[in-house]
């Protein structure tokens, strides 16, 4: 246990060595500003570095565009969603969570980077208290006001999510920027259901809903090796991250931020700035399914 801890301690502080490496580099005043209240708007799981256990393939990370190498042997990737499997949602204190029937091969993914079939667990957000900032993972730096994860099992190798959970090929969470732009529709009918999980540990009945129109059509993905971004932190995830986001209206995105951290009868906590911070990339590639030639 003793041991296990000093390891953790001593990958944390290699980490933090390799952050401070990193030069200081000249900032507009604005932007300054705006990363100092992005910082002091970190979630209290996140304040104290001790938490974090150090380890070499952490998430999120920041997407470097010119940095990613194109691997024309990654297939697209095939989702295959049955809408009767979605069950509740459920406020979990830290996002909001929508679950799945997982125990058969009905909503899958399969293909893109992966060797097996994954199994679709639930689906939940990450968002901040402003637009400026409140996704996980970030674009050349770039924030995005919210970031959607899918988060699926491997069946063919392990019995159970919670045994996935420990083994390095495990999971497989597919992300989504949401970025402001008009209404989407699909994701207004989750928006009309959230009044009823406000406060934490509220569950209610979901069905009959498809997520897959929550993922943009276009096939570009980002692939790395990475971990859960919640306790328990574990090495466990093929990251698929998007390029294209998904456009959501301010109304969409308020409405998430009118959930709470807390319970009925505590002081009311606002759920917003429910994301880990940057992890660094140390000796991994992102690769990506499309040229990095033809961005813009
Ligand atoms: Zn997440």
């Amino acid at each position: 246990m003793n041991g296990l801890k000093v390891t953790a301690l001593g990958r944390l502080s290699k980490q933090l060595k390799t952050l401070r490496a990193v030069p200081a580099r000249p900032c507009s005043l604005a932007a300054c500003s705006r990363k100092n209240a992005r910082k002091a708007a970190l979630h209290p799981l996140w304040q104290s570095p001790l938490t974090i256990p150090g380890g070499t393939r952490q998430s999120p990370i920041n997407i470097q565009w010119r940095d990613s190498v194109y691997d024309p042997f990654l297939k697209p990737l095939k989702i295959s969603y049955d809408p009767t499997t979605c069950l509740h949602i459920w406020n979990n204190g830290y996002s909001f969570l929508v679950e799945f029937d997982d125990s058969a091969d009905r909503s899958t993914i399969v293909g893109g980077p992966l060797e097996n079939q994954y199994r679709l667990k639930q689906f939940h957000f990450h968002w901040g208290a402003i637009n400026d900032w409140g996704s996980e993972h970030t674009v050349d730096s770039k924030f995005y006001p919210a970031e959607l994860h899918l988060v699926h099992w491997n069946a063919v190798e392990y019995p159970s999510f919670e045994e996935a959970v420990m083994e390095g090929n495990g999971l497989a969470v597919i992300g989504v920027f949401l970025k402001l732009g008009a209404r989407h529709e699909g994701l207004q009918t989750l928006v009309d259901a959230l009044p009823a999980v406000r406060h934490k540990d509220a569950v209610i009945e979901f069905d009959d809903f498809d997520p897959s129109c929550l993922i943009p059509s276009c096939p570009d993905y980002w692939t790395y090796a990475g971990s859960l971004t919640t306790p328990p932190l574990t090495e466990s995830v093929t990251w698929i991250i998007k390029k294209k986001p998904i456009e959501v209206d301010e109304n969409q995105l308020e409405a998430f931020r009118t959930l709470l951290f807390t319970s009925d009868g505590e002081e009311e906590r606002r759920m917003v700035d429910n994301f880990r911070p940057l992890q660094p990339l140390m000796n991994r590639t992102v690769r990506s399914s499309f040229r990095p030639l033809l961005s813009p």
